[in-house]
């Protein structure tokens, strides 16, 4: 039963056991997980939107697709079937809702409800949450006994678009790519994308289908690795086995390649760089500037390395159809924009695929018994809850890997945690970093702009496990699934006697 009320009314409040924050990849993933690993569990969705997918439903730009595989960016439990492993957005999408529908977890959701303020109480062993309505404006409140934020790492209500001068100035059309949509046209015009991440490199293959010219100007170059769309190997795999020993041998092939790029990026930099550099001879045209426009300043996954599908935009500067300009931007100008060079770009639309603009937890305001939490002052507790808070995890992927792969590998974790305190009749529990833990590394250790942005914002991770997640699937989920779940950092502290009736002892 839903319940809208005033603020200070809590006599008719609702109660959940779980309370997931966000109906996008992630929360749509733990709603399966509770369905299946927790059926006793009452739990709802809040998603403040009026969609569910997330990403994949905001996201509207020509091209859209993953940059990382579908075998691994699926749920493990609902496998990709067939070879297809850079697939559109829209397919993407269609995947996430089937599967809350096949397990139900669509009824779970209640859309246009934004969560704004999360207050634990250590007296009454609960999550009071502060939710507005989008569609109605009503404050609505409830309470919890476990919240799981799965609310992604970025502000749906704008992007990073940096002050450029003279930007009133320009006649034609500007658009950030988070907000695309049908009425933009660009068939025949003349496009300049300003960036070079993993936006602007799907961007500008698929706007130069039909576009006059397309210009990617960036202002430094990123690592850019081709990569299959159809992967043969599970092309021939899915064909010669059933699907369900098919499925673990892709996934984990894919999972090993991932981390061995990464590997190698991080160990042998100079051997990435060469075997990176001679890949991308091949695909473009005798004599390319390679060295101004794609040899970064920095090592490979220093930041993200992009993925483009079967040389797509390789194909579309060779077909005269992409031209690449490394450079900086002076001013626009009425016609278009002047570079520092001196050169003019003319442009009919100009697409600035200047990145997202990362924010915490969907911007809830955490507080524990009436103190606000300070998450940069927070510890992170394996890639998953925070030093000090009690009964609140967050879904979070990798970045050097499919995001699915460390959200619910934390889905999964929380289910096993929500068990063992109910078979223990703990009521909380919360994750304390010993004396003398420092928080000597970041959230993520990336330095792109969008990251370098944000990150003060962040929790903190410390040097050594379990305060720091490595960008290592494989070993993370050996180490969750191998260590008790009576970890010594984690303070479980029981149910009282004197239970609320009707409540449950662990939530
Ligand atoms: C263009 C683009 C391409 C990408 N491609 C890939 C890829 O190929 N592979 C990959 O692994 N990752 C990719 N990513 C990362 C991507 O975000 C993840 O794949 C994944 O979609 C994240 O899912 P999520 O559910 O955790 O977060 P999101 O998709 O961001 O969903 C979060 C949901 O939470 C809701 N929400 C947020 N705050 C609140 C609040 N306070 N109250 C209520 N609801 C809230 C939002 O409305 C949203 O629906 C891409 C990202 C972008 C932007």
């Amino acid at each position: 039963m839903k319940t809208s009320q005033s603020m200070s009314d809590v006599q008719s409040v609702e109660h959940v056991d779980v309370l997931v924050v966000g109906a996008g990849l992630s929360g749509i993933g733990a709603g399966c997980r509770l369905r299946t690993l927790c059926p006793a569990k009452s739990f709802a969705i809040l998603e403040a939107r009026g969609a569910s997918g997330g990403t994949w439903d905001l996201f509207r730009f020509p091209g859209i697709r993953s940059d990382s595989d579908m075998f691994t960016l699926c749920y493990p439990f609902r496998p990709w079937s067939g070879a297809q492993a850079i697939v559109d957005g829209p397919s993407i999408l269609a995947y996430v809702r089937d599967t809350a529908r096949a397990y139900g977890v669509d009824q779970k959701i209640r859309f246009h409800h934004r969560v704004v303020n999360a207050a634990w109480s250590s007296e009454e062993d609960r999550w009071t949450v502060d939710i507005e309505r989008a569609d109605t404006g009503e404050s609505v409140r409830m309470t919890c006994g476990f919240l799981l934020t799965c609310t992604g790492y970025y502000r749906y209500d704008q992007g990073y678009t940096p002050a450029f001068p003279g930007i009133e100035r320009f006649a034609g059309q500007i658009v950030h790519p988070q907000f695309w949509s049908e009425e933009i046209e660009h068939s025949g015009k003349r496009v300049v994308v300003i960036g070079s991440g993993a936006t602007a490199v799907t961007l500008v293959p698929a706007l130069a289908r039909s576009a006059a010219h397309v210009t990617m100007l960036q202002r430094s170059p990123s690592y850019i690795l081709s990569i299959p769309a159809l992967d043969p190997i599970a092309g021939l795999l899915t064909r010669a086995l059933p699907s369900r020993l098919a499925y673990p041998i892709v996934r984990w092939k894919n999972v090993l390649i991932a981390l061995a790029i990464y590997r190698l990026s991080r160990r042998r930099p100079a051997t990435m760089k060469r075997l990176l550099r001679k890949l991308m001879e091949r695909r473009l045209p005798p004599g390319y500037d390679i060295d101004t426009h794609f040899s970064p300043r920095y090592d490979p996954w220093d930041q993200r390395l992009c993925l483009v599908p079967d040389n797509d935009l390789f194909d579309a500067i060779c077909a005269g159809h992409v031209s690449v300009v490394t450079d900086e931007i002076e001013t626009f100008t009425e016609a278009g924009i002047a570079l520092r060079s001196g050169v003019e770009l003319e442009a009919d639309l100009i697409v600035t695929a200047t990145g997202l603009a990362m924010v915490p937890f969907g911007k809830i305001g955490l507080s524990v018994d009436g103190r606000p939490v300070a998450l940069p002052e927070t510890l992170v507790y394996r890639g998953m809850m925070l030093s000090g808070v009690p009964n609140m995890a967050f879904a979070f992927g990798y970045i050097n890997q499919s995001w699915t792969l460390g959200a619910d590998l934390t889905c999964e974790h929380v289910c096993r945690l929500l068990g063992h305190m109910d078979r223990h009749g703990y009521a909380r529990c919360t994750p304390r970093a010993p004396d003398g833990t420092v928080a000597s590394a970041p959230f993520a250790d990336l330095s792109s702009g969008y990251m370098k942005r944000a990150i003060d914002q962040f929790p903190r991770q410390a040097a050594h496990d379990p305060w720091l997640r490595q960008q290592n699937y494989a070993r993370n989920r050996r180490a969750m699934r191998r260590s008790p779940l009576d970890d010594p950092v984690l303070e479980f502290t029981s149910a009282r006697a004197t239970e609320r009736p009707g409540q449950p002892l662990a939530a």
